[in-house]
Formats: structure tokens, C-alpha cells, sequence
């Protein structure tokens, strides 16, 4: 949906109403946590301003943990479509918090695109995945967002635990109308998916197995679908509908997280510096540095 524009993802706050045992997200061992300081609608203006007066972004992404739980997340899409009318702006979520009126709101203060993650379509290992009995309010918010939004893609992140389901969330998917469907591989680099690697990564057999399903669905509904994740070359299936996504951390995307530290990666924990307080080009140099030293750090984290 935003591929080959410069991206930001703010990663809004680190609480999430999921408990999915998947999670990459550093801090899951202590979301929730109320002593958590999160930066201030000010701070987030300050900081997202700073940001966007030293760079070329044209799209800016509101994640979590989940984004809803934000108080600010309203104020800061009318703030960024007021100060920033190009911008793309968009939400990754759960949709378990949505409800039409909010979705509506959202859309008013300027929101143009929402990112729908799903990992399966069966409430037990819904369940088994996330702690949570909220399937049936993440499938009626497929249609809600599907009604009321211009631009929607569903996420599944795909892993030994639902890739045998995949076809069906795949048609699920498109009989939704998505407008782009994205498969990440389970990625285990950090948070409580590194933790619980071995209930997830796909040995290499379950990947070609996997890839093909996907490559049998594209066809079916002459569609494409992203493998989002930089898979590496000798495992891309040649197909014309299977697309595969190439790192772009630290030159196309970047994160800012919920006080205020920079990072080149949602799965890197390296703090390169906190944009409240530090030069941002300072950041953007340092960061590209340590990104050509580590490579890309998931692409050989997706399978065993
Ligand atoms: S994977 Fe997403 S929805 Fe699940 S716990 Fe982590 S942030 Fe929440």
C-alpha cells in the first residue's frame, strides 16, 4: 500500500489488548505497564515535526501496540493532514477497537489508508494465538473498514500455527475486497515471539509449502500477494503474482516509538537516539551506519 515511498511508523503506544504470543514488538514484557511514560500530544507534534522537516517521508503509519488505545491518535492524523496535506496516513491494526463511528471519525481527521492484521478465521486458535475471544469483532471490522475507507490491506502473519489455513484467510481476504493483501512470515527477533520461537518459525519444507499455497491463490484470483518479508533469493518462488518485499530500513522506512527514541527497525531494539532531544540528521546518519553493518536483521530470522 505504501511500497517504494518513504515511510514513517510511529509506533503511538506500546499497550496492546492482545496478548499474541507472536508479538515482535520489544517492549511486550512490559506493555501495559502503567509506569510507561508516553510522549505528550505536544511532544509527538514536536518530535513529528522535526522529522519532517529534515526528510522526504510521504507516508506516516500509526501502530502499537495497538493504535486505538491512543488518546492522541485523532489529534495527531488532523494534525498531520493539516500541516501535511499530501501525506499518506494511515493505521496498522487488531481491529478488535474499532466501531464504525470511530472509523468515520478517523477518516474526518484525515485518515487515508488502514492496515488490518488477521492470523486466522478460527476462534480456537484465534484464541491459542492471542488470549483473546475477539475474532468475531476483527471479522465484522473487515467489513467496517472495507465500507467506509478508501485504501485497506489485511496483514497475516503466517507461521507453523496457521499456515495450513492460509488459502481461507486468503479468500476470506479478497471476498472483503482488500485492496492489498501482505503475508509476513513469522519473524523471530524479538519480543515475546523470540521468547516462543519454536511454537512459530516455519522450517524451510513448511516455507516452499507455504509459498506455493500462496502462489496456487494468487492465480485463482489473478491477484497479487506481498510476502512482505526479504525473503532471501534462493527461497522466492518464480511467480508472476507473488511479489517479495525488500528491506528498506533505514533509507525508505523509519520508527519513531512512543517516548521519543529512533530506531531502522521494528525488530531492532538499537536505540539510535531520541528525536525530542537529539539532531535528527544526526539520528538518520548514525542509523544508516548501523544498518549497513548488522544487513538486513530479519531475512534469515523467518525460517530454521
Ligand atoms: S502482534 Fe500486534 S495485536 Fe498482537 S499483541 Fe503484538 S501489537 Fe498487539
Amino acid at each position: 500500500m505504501v511500497k517504494d515511498k518513504e515511510v514513517l511508523i510511529v509506533e503511538l503506544t506500546p499497550k496492546c489488548n492482545l496478548k499474541c504470543e507472536f508479538c515482535y514488538n520489544i517492549w511486550t514484557e512490559s506493555d501495559n505497564d502503567n509506569s510507561i511514560r508516553e510522549l505528550t500530544f505536544d511532544e509527538w507534534k514536536e518530535t513529528i515535526t522535526k522529522i519532517l522537516s529534515v526528510s522526504n517521508f510521504r507516508c506516516i503509519t500509526f501502530i502499537g501496540g495497538e493504535p486505538l488505545l491512543s488518546p492522541h491518535l485523532e489529534k495527531l492524523i488532523d494534525f498531520c493532514k493539516l500541516n501535511y496535506p499530501e501525506m499518506l496516513i494511515g493505521i496498522s491494526s487488531n481491529m478488535t477497537l474499532l466501531n464504525e463511528g470511530r472509523l468515520k471519525n478517523l477518516v474526518k481527521c484525515g485518515l487515508n489508508y488502514v492496515e488490518c492484521g488477521l492470523w486466522t478465521d478460527n476462534p480456537s486458535l484465534y484464541h491459542k494465538i492471542t488470549k483473546q475471544n475477539l475474532l468475531t469483532q476483527a471479522l465484522e471490522n473487515l467489513c467496517v473498514v472495507r465500507l467506509n475507507i478508501e485504501l485497506m490491506s489485511l496483514a497475516i502473519t503466517c507461521s507453523k500455527l496457521n499456515f495450513h489455513e492460509i488459502s481461507d484467510l486468503i479468500d476470506l481476504g479478497f471476498i472483503a475486497g482488500v485492496d492489498q493483501l501482505s503475508i509476513n512470515p513469522f519473524i523471530s527477533t524479538s519480543g515475546r515471539g523470540k521468547v516462543n520461537e519454536k511454537q512459530f518459525i516455519l522450517n524451510e519444507e513448511e516455507l516452499s509449502e507455504l509459498l506455493r499455497h500462496l502462489a496456487d491463490k494468487a492465480e485463482k484470483w489473478q491477484r497479487s500477494i506481498t510476502i512482505t518479508a526479504p525473503l532471501p533469493k534462493t527461497k522466492q518462488l518464480k511467480h508472476s503474482k507473488l511479489k517479495y518485499g525488500v528491506c528498506v530500513c533505514g533509507t525508505k522506512k523509519w520508527v519513531l516509538s512512543y517516548d521519543g527514541t529512533m530506531r531502522f527497525c521494528e525488530h531492532s531494539d538499537v536505540n539510535i537516539g531520541n528525536a525530542l532531544t537529539d539532531s535528527i540528521s544526526t539520528i538518520f546518519e548514525k542509523g544508516k551506519e548501523l544498518r549497513v553493518e548488522s544487513g538486513c536483521i530479519t531475512s534469515h530470522k523467518m525460517f530454521k
